[in-house]
């Protein structure tokens, strides 16, 4: 089938959402998303979204605070653009029906808190299930929007991108320069589908499951990342990936935060011996800065071999605990903790991907007629570590630039651009007989990236993963080529290619910054490394 859109978006988080709502009224928006609409990290945000709503807070605050969190790499234009555009995208997101949590104070009528990094309470928020409930908002008004069609269980393969050079019969060592859609799987019939469209906008969200303990769901295989460094664009920062210190470990509970706000109000980390360990790490024990506590517990569990440590609140009153963590405790009952008696097991899990395809204000990549925006972008607001709930008003705001940017462009369309797009080659025939190898392969590079490219990083360790992520890309390759696709053959791909930019992007930066620590280079750079880490895949003519 072929599907002719003016605007194809892929993902339907806060970004993909956003971006629709705003391109609406220009023409016909498609919305692929590879499970069902709701199905993003959105949705399962707890926090909030940091924005300056009061008159103690100014846009200043606001700006040292993340310049400072991002350890030198943030971009300060674009900083000062994310931070200052937040009040108005607040007061978008309300009247697209999201109900924040109220409080007559003088902030607006908004009930703010505080969160970690920030000088000023500035957390605008929905209770503790802000992203639910911003996710069901937007997604009722783009589905009572008659230009706005949704593609549910459809996951994107490959963009489909064109090169003008070519075309005017120059031959240049350069890549194909525009983007005219994507090939796209559904994943209920497996037909490959084209969709050709005049902009095409990747909002496909973070990597956190290239790492075998993350808080991210399902989806977060990082596709954007890896269908725009195959198409050629340029990609960035990818060794800045923020891990949660405190992640509940249980096989049944694959994504379950447990909030720093448990340690904020007493809670102990203590090994599986009940020794408390966080004193060897920091003056402030528990209540260090995520970073070091995270770096603390991959410590110990690389000393101990345990599968993970423990957060003990028992000693606080039972009645405090169940009203202060209702959510926390009634999820660790649902699996046999019983946290006002029994420590609660936890692991670091990866959070949040810092780095991506690389963009401009506009959210523009450097191939025309594509945009990536959200978590799958590379702005520059973040630097080298993300300030808490800096990403959901990194988000809107970048949604909203890159609408307006969009609809000027399709102004200038060019009809006779990508008219002869060729079909979707089915390559291999064969359905596959060893969905094994996909399995295998899945678990391995996750368990790798977790023992060699996790929390501390060293030399001998990144490059023992650079040879088994090679010989894995060699094999799925094959696998790619030889049989026919499926939605976890695709995910897989992509997780491959994403793991090894995390791995070449630790590797070229050799110092310690933000949330990239390599032993053997403990300290900061700032003569050398002062920079970007910016890869782009060789051109093969
Ligand atoms: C547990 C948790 C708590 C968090 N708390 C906060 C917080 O309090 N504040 C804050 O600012 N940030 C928080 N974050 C981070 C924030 O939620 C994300 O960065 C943000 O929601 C990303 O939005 P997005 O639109 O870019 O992507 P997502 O919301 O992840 O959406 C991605 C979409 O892309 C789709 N997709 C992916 N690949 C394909 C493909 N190949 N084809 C088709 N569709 C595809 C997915 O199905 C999904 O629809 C949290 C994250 C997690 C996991």
């Amino acid at each position: 089938m072929r599907y002719d859109v003016d605007f194809l978006v892929i993902g339907s988080g806060i970004a993909g959402l956003s971006f629709s709502l705003k391109v609406a009224k220009s023409g016909q928006v498609a919305i692929v998303t590879k499970k069902e609409a709701m199905e993003t990290s959105t949705n399962y945000a707890q926090g909030g979204i940091a924005s300056v709503s009061d008159k103690y807070d100014s846009f200043d605050l606001h700006l040292n605070d993340t310049l400072q969190s991002g350890d030198g790499l943030c971009k300060e234009d674009v900083v000062e653009m994310v931070v200052k555009g937040g009040p108005a995208r607040i007061r978008e997101l309300i009247a697209w029906g999201v109900s924040f949590t109220r409080n007559n104070t003088d902030s607006n009528g908004l009930d703010l808190v505080l969160e970690g990094g920030h000088c000023k309470k500035r957390i605008v928020h929905a209770g503790d299930f802000t992203g639910r409930v911003i996710e069901q908002a937007l997604l009722d008004s783009a589905r009572n929007n008659e230009n706005i069609a949704f593609f549910e269980n459809h996951i994107a393969v490959d963009l489909i991108t064109y090169s003008t050079r070519m075309k005017r019969g120059v031959v240049t060592a350069a890549h194909e320069d525009v983007c005219c859609g994507a090939y796209v799987l559904e994943t209920k019939t497996n037909e490959v589908h084209t969709f050709r469209a005049k902009t095409t906008v990747l909002a496909t969200g973070g990597a956190g499951k290239v790492y075998f303990y993350t808080s991210n769901p399902d989806i977060a295989t990082g596709d954007g990342i890896a269908m725009a460094y195959r198409a050629g664009t340029l990609v960035a920062n990818l060794e800045f990936v923020q891990f949660h210190p405190t992640c509940l470990y249980n096989p049944e509970a694959k994504n379950f935060l447990i909030s720093e706000t448990v340690r904020g109000e007493g809670g102990i980390l203590i090994d599986s011996q009940g020794r408390a360990f966080m004193e060897d790490y920091s003056p402030q024990k528990d209540l260090a800065c995520r970073d070091i506590v995270a770096r603390a517990i991959d410590t110990e569990l690389k000393k101990s071999g345990d599968d993970s440590v423990f957060l003990d609140i028992t000693h606080k009153d039972p009645d405090f605990i169940k009203e202060h963590f209702p959510n926390i405790y009634k999820r660790c009952l649902s699996l046999g903790i019983e946290i006002t008696k029994d420590p609660i097991p936890v692991v670091p899990a990866a959070h949040y991907m810092c780095g991506g395809v690389l963009v401009d204000m506009d959210g523009k990549t450097d191939v025309e007629r594509l945009y990536a925006i959200g978590e799958t972008a590379c702005t520059g607001l973040h630097g080298a570590n993300r300030l808490a709930s800096n990403s959901l008003l990194e988000a809107i705001v970048y949604a909203d630039r890159t609408a307006k940017s969009a609809i000027e462009n399709l102004k200038k369309e060019n009809a006779l651009f990508c008219q002869d797009l060729p079909a979707w080659d089915p390559m291999g025939t064969m359905d596959s007989d060893e969905a094994i190898v996909v399995s295998h392969n899945w678990d391995e590079i996750r368990r790798l990236m977790w023992n060699y490219v996790g929390i501390v990083r060293s030399n001998k360790r990144l490059l023992r993963a650079r040879d088994r992520i090679d010989m894995i890309e060699k094999e799925i390759h094959q696998y790619y080529w030889d049989f026919k696709i499926t939605p976890d053959l695709v995910e897989l791909r992509n997780l491959a290619v994403v793991a090894d930019l995390i791995i070449q992007s630790a590797i070229l930066r050799k110092e310690s910054r933000g949330l990239h620590y390599n032993i053997q280079y403990p300290q900061k750079d700032d003569r050398h490394w002062q920079k970007d880490t910016i890869l782009r895949r060789p051109f093969v003519g």
